[in-house]
Formats: structure tokens, sequence, C-alpha cells
């Protein structure tokens, strides 16, 4: 992507609304802009983020064994009365209605639809176990929207729903998610750390908050430091096998919310120098509910024996829009964010250090085309602006690698890479840059572990 043709709208100055620093970082380096309170537009360098966290849920969610598709944001109203919820849920839902005066709601979640499509077309325990899930946008009505795309009021979220025909079998579909959740932040350069929560007013007795730590998170954790740095299942994990050693070996370290903590039983299972009790966003949370929505809806299927059985369910959220904050909580400096590769809206930038100059013009201008043609996801600073200002934007956008080219390199036939992260620089040799570079690059990607 050539910068001059691109649309990002740096701001200069730090935004007075914002907080935390992942909304400031946010708004300046232009990937997001608030539209009304808790709703947001994003800006091409941030779509461009939040796509590729969209396509490591994916990855991750197929891996598993679910099934992607995709359903409406607008629901009917009828259907949330069959679960009970249309009255429970209050003012946080926002309910529309249409012109034949038919009452709707934009929906802040979907296991009432969902259910609805089982239950119209499965009908035979042979078809279980089913996971089912989709990426879509959600609105629920916060008192109070605020730190950007972290809490705001229309959010971007996965949601898989889990169908089985015994408690057993719901147990180990949950396994599964259980697996994939920690594959999948861990690819977005995330530890997020599974904590037994609360089951709030979705109900249930088997649930997991997926927590990042961070002082700006909004509850307070307590957790076994061991956690944090505990290896994660590879690529090849069987996911048609048995994971409940994984999951036993993950949830026998303690680690629960707020709401959940013992605070006895957490100095009892944990020695002192092992204890981490600090603030943690949730980006994820996951449940089993048994038969919550399958019993009043009547989601049955005809079990082994010919009689007619409710399913057990679970569901599996993640908040892509607020992961892509979380991982700037997790990953920033003084000079603004440090992208992990899997994630970063480019793999690298080059900055042309004289740009207009017909030399350097032509050599940037190869070069850029050969890291393209490498598949290096490239942003080509062409612009005619002073050295000074690319690099504080480059810095500011977090671009993991920068690739640094002027005159007096190509005289010398070299080029400079600084690396976001240490800052470190090296110089190279001109025709050795786009191997070192995807050298660089590719294990990062992290589409291997
Ligand atoms: P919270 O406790 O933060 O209000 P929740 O427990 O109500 O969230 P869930 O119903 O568990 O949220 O939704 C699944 C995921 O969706 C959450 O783990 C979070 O990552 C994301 N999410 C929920 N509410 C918001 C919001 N207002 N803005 C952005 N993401 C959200
Ligand atoms: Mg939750």
């Amino acid at each position: 992507m050539r910068f001059s043709r691109y649309f990002m709208p740096v701001l200069r100055d730090v935004p007075k609304e914002a907080e935390i620093v992942s909304h400031r970082l946010m708004l300046r380096a232009g990937m997001i802009r608030q539209q009304a309170s808790g709703l947001y537009s994003w800006l091409p360098m941030g779509y461009k983020v939040l796509m590729k966290v969209q396509k490591i849920i994916e990855e991750e969610q197929n891996r598993s064994g679910a099934v992607e598709l995709l359903m409406p944001t607008i629901q009917s109203a009828d259907l949330w009365r069959e679960s009970g919820r249309y009255e429970a849920y209050g003012k946080e839902m926002l309910r529309i209605e249409d012109r034949h005066e038919r009452e709707f709601l934009y929906g802040p979640t979907n296991e009432e639809m969902i259910t609805d499509i089982f239950r119209s077309y499965v009908k035979s325990y042979k078809d279980l176990p089913l996971n089912l899930y989709h990426i879509q946008w959600k609105f629920r009505d916060e008192v109070r929207p605020r730190f950007g795309t972290m809490r705001s009021r229309e959010f971007l979220m996965k949601d898989a729903y889990s169908f089985d025909l015994t408690k057993e079998d719901a147990v180990k579909a949950y396994e599964r998610m259980f697996v994939a959740y920690l594959r999948t932040y861990a690819r977005m350069g995330l530890t997020a750390i599974p904590m037994r929560a609360d089951t709030g007013p979705i109900g249930g007795d088997l649930s997991h908050e997926w927590i990042i730590l961070a002082e700006t998170g909004e509850s307070q954790v307590f957790c076994h430091r061991d956690l944090l740095d505990k290896p994660i299942p590879g690529k090849d994990t069987d996911f048609m096998g048995d994971l409940t050693p994984i999951f036993n070996d993950w949830t026998s370290l303690y680690a629960a919310t707020e709401e959940m903590v013992d605070e006895a039983e957490y100095e009892a299972a944990v020695p002192e120098d092992k204890r981490v009790s600090a603030r943690g966003i949730e980006v994820g949370h996951i449940f089993y509910f048994g038969t919550k929505y399958s019993e009043p809806m009547k989601a049955s299927v005809t079990g082994q024996d010919g009689k007619e059985t409710v399913v057990h369910m679970g569901s599996y959220g993640i908040g892509l829009t607020r992961v892509v904050p979380a991982i700037i909580e997790a990953s920033h400096d003084e000079n603004g964010i440090v992208w992990p590769v899997s994630v970063a809206p480019f793999e690298a930038v080059l900055i042309n250090l004289k740009a207009g100059d017909t030399d350097t013009d032509a050599a940037c201008d190869k070069l850029y085309a050969e890291l393209t043609a490498a598949g290096i996801d490239m942003l080509y600073d062409d612009r005619d602006q002073p050295a000074g200002s690319k690099f504080a934007t480059a810095d500011l956008v977090g671009i993991p690698y920068q690739l640094i080219l002027g005159p007096r390199g190509l005289k010398s036939g070299e080029v400079e890479i600084k690396h976001r992260k240490t800052g470190e620089r090296e110089s190279l040799p001109l025709t050795e840059a786009v191997a070192r570079l995807k050298g660089l690059i590719e294990p990062q990607r992290m589409t291997d572990i």
C-alpha cells in the first residue's frame, strides 16, 4: 500500500476524551472514529487489524470443529419471549419497531436465534455434536460506554454455540473451545488466562472468563503465576480426541475473577511467591448452560433409544473489537503501538527518505515491488514529508519493521532495518533486504504454532 494513496488520518495531539492508552493510540493512529457515544467507525488501518484478528479466530474455531454461519443483527421480540429473556434483559437491549408495528431488537447475543435454527433442522442424536458460530455486530446499550472500543455499545463478537446429547458430551465440547481459545489468543500475541467465572444472567454451572492482565482492566483477578508462561497446545492437537488432560492441566492452577475468588482457597492453593493479584480485561467468556434455552424453546433430538431428549448447550464469546485495544494495552511504549506481527496492520513499512528524487524513488519502487511479491504485507511511505515525521508516524502506528532507504544508502548499496519492538537497527546490502525481512517476519506470523 502506498501511503500517498492510503487513508490514515494520524492525529498530532493527544485526544482529551481518551482516558486509557489504547484509546489514545487508536485515535492518534487513525484507526477508529467515534460517531456517537459507544459507536465507532473502523478506519482502514484499524479495520485491517480487526480483520486479521477475525481470520485467526476463524482458523482456530474451524480447526476445533466449529462451523461458521451468519445470523442477522435484528431479531424478533417473539423469539426472545420464548426464552423469557425479552423482559428480563432490561434497558441494555435496543428495542425496535418496524412499519407494521412489529417488535424487533438489535441482538445483544444469539442464543435464542441459534436454538431456533437448531430445532428447525436437527432431529437426531446422529447429527450431534454440533457447534455453530458467527462473527456479527452486537448492540448493548451500556450504561457507561467508555475506553473507546473496549466498552462500546455496538461491538463485533464471535459467538459459538454447542449442542450435545448429554452433559458429558457438552463438557467435551466446552473443552474443545477451551483449547481453541488458548491457541487463538496466543496467535494474536496475547497471554489470556482462563479464570473461573460467574455465569451471570446467562446461567449454568461451568464458565471461564479469558483475561488479559493490564492496569487499565475493569476487574480484579487472582491467579497462579505459572499460568502466565504455560506452553500452548500445538496445532497438531487432536480435537477429535480426549482434551480432558489439557483442560485439567490448565484448570488445576488457581485463577478466578473477583466475583468468584475465595480468599482462603486462593491462599491455600497458591504459594505466596506465585500469587498474582492484578487488574484484568475480559476478552472472552465461555459457558456451559445445559438446557436453559433448549428446554423452553423445545430443542430436542431423538436419542439412540428413540426417546426425545432436550439438548445440552454452551456458548462461547470473543469480543473482537475489544481484543484490538487489549493487544495495544499489552503492547505499546512511549512512542506508540508495538504490534505483534500476526495482527499488525502492515508487517513492514518502507520509508523513502527523499521522495521526489528520481534515483531514490526508482530504488524504493523496485524494493517495494520485490517485498510485496515476496508476500510481505507492506506499507510504502512514498510521501514528500520530512524524515523525522515519517519515523514518528511509523513508530506511532506500530509497524513491526521499518526499512529505511535514502540517497546515502543507495550510494553504498545499503538499507537500514529498524526493529520497532527493540529499537535495534541493522544495516545490510540492499540485495539481502527481502530475504532478511522474510526471515524475521515469517516465524512471527504464528501460523505454524
Ligand atoms: P462485560 O462484563 O465486560 O460487560 P459481558 O460479560 O457482559 O462483558 P459477554 O456476554 O460475556 O460480555 O460477551 C462476550 C465477550 O464480548 C466479552 O468477553 C467481551 O470480550 C465482549 N464484550 C462484551 N460487552 C462488550 C462491549 N460493551 N464492548 C466491547 N466488547 C464487549
Ligand atoms: Mg462475560
